[in-house]
């Protein structure tokens, strides 16, 4: 239906006739002047009407069509140095194609802005809003840039089952499914099927996955539906190979987001680029918290005021936004974690800007100690028989993690994790 997306004409298309298609954002009718602001994907076009230039009928459609109808313009390119952009066009025709009824849901001049729940039940609407819509064409240059990163280091990516018989990593956090005649689970990560493929010999894999959490969380990082990157690796040597892989695809991710300039200037938002991540261990950061008077006693998890504190910390002395805490205690990690020195553990988490954005580590590759690990955390074997079946029939040294893309984006953008998914599941909410 268009020729052109409003971006692409330019004063030097003077004279050209042009298609347009796009929703009416504002009209202004001025009597002998009638202005129509056409807004499509790209941005938005001034369509003027004069009342010597054009005829009866298109003067009528300008003046009567309602706010976000759909329409079709053909006119002509006139270069107008009161017009934004320097260029405007002069209507031949005005095909009202879709009628918007009235009064709209949200006002997508912004000149009200609504609250969070209004826009998410009307998304439809609130992404016509150029800075809602600038979010989600960044987060499709960020997935494209994880894929093509791993695609490009060799990884092969896949897709594993998502109705699941039994826990990935215990008993608690599922939702339940009823699934003909029996009960089954959606899957909370790919974990225990992503290992299994590295009894195969595809050695590097990812999937771009949904993790599915049964969590109560009400906070403003958490969601029950989660998009992610999953990662695993074989034929490594520890967890730094895995830590290494991880750092590139985040700032190659990163770097994505901060190379879409006219979306980021649309959001008026700047996004760094960190040169690297910076690797503290775990001891190191509860020392450092202690010293900053928050007490984590060893052996536990740093809790998520800690992990704020340590944000501030490493940004104020360390100038550092990303950063790793690798050696957490064996006892807050889940069973397939391979144990370190004493009673740490081959694990890390990687923090943007005092957030966790992925958790990943060495795995367990030997089938006896595996065993142990799954009685000891009083987990039942017989649920992981098809797991532990690949653990014995020749199973590599392997690694990897899970990479929230919400969370990246949140912090990327310095937003609420709602904002940065188009229709978040949470507690509340499973509409639309
Ligand atoms: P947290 O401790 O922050 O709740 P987690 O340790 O339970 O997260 P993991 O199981 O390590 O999460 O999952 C790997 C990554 O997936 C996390 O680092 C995070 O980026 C993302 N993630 C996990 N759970 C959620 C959630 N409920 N909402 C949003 N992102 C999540
Ligand atoms: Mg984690």
């Amino acid at each position: 239906m268009r020729s052109h997306y409003s971006s692409e004409i330019t004063p030097a298309l003077e004279g050209k006739e042009v298609a347009l298609a796009g929703w009416v954002h504002e009209v202004r009718d001025l009597g002998k002047l009638k202005f129509m602001v056409l807004r499509d994907r790209e941005g938005f076009i001034q369509v003027t009407g004069k009342k010597d230039a054009c005829t009866e009928d298109v003067l009528k459609a300008i003046s009567s069509v309602s706010r976000e109808s759909v329409v079709e313009v053909k006119g002509v390119v006139k270069k107008n140095d009161r017009a934004p952009g320097g260029v405007e066009v002069s209507p031949l025709s005005v095909n009202v194609v879709s009628v918007a009824q009235s009064p709209l849901p949200l006002d997508v001049t912004a000149k009200v802005d609504a609250d969070i729940d209004t826009r998410l039940n009307n998304r439809f609407m609130d992404v016509r809003k150029p800075d809602v819509a600038a979010i989600f064409k960044i987060r499709s240059a960020v997935v494209s840039a994880a894929r093509s990163y791993l695609d490009g280091n060799e990884f092969i990516e896949i897709h594993t089952p998502k109705i699941i018989a039994s826990a990935s990593e215990g008993g608690t956090n599922l939702f339940p499914i009823s699934y003909f005649d029996k009960e089954a689970y959606l899957a909370q990560s790919p974990q225990l099927y992503k290992q299994m493929m590295m009894a195969t010999g595809l050695d590097r894999v990812y999937e771009t996955t949904f993790y599915f959490r049964a969590e109560e969380h009400d906070t403003r990082r958490h969601l029950n539906e989660v998009t992610a990157v999953d990662v695993e690796l074989a034929f490594i040597k520890n967890e730094e190979d895995v830590m290494n892989l991880l750092e590139g695809l985040v700032l190659s991710m990163i770097k994505a987001a901060s190379d879409c300039k006219k979306e980021l200037g649309i959001l008026k938002k700047d996004i760094s680029v960190p040169g690297k991540a910076l690797r503290i261990s775990y001891g190191e950061a509860i020392e450092m918290l202690a010293a900053h008077g928050k007490k984590i006693p060893s052996g536990e998890d740093i809790d998520t005021e800690g992990e704020k504190l340590l944000g501030e910390i490493m940004k104020s002395e360390r100038s550092s936004e990303l950063y790793f805490i690798y050696g957490y205690p064996l006892s807050a990690r889940p069973f397939y974690t391979m144990p370190g020195d004493e009673k740490y553990s081959r694990s890390f988490d990687l923090e943007y800007k005092g957030v966790e954005v992925s958790s990943g580590a060495q795995r367990i590759h030997n089938y006896d100690m595996l065993l142990s690990q799954i009685k000891a955390k009083k987990l039942d074997p017989e649920s992981f028989k098809y797991y532990l079946d690949a653990f014995k029939y020749g199973m590599p040294p392997h690694g990897g993690f899970g990479l929230g893309i919400d969370r990246m984006m949140m912090q990327m953008l310095d937003l609420a994790i709602r904002e940065v998914v188009l229709f978040p599941r949470d507690r509340h909410r499973l509409t639309p």
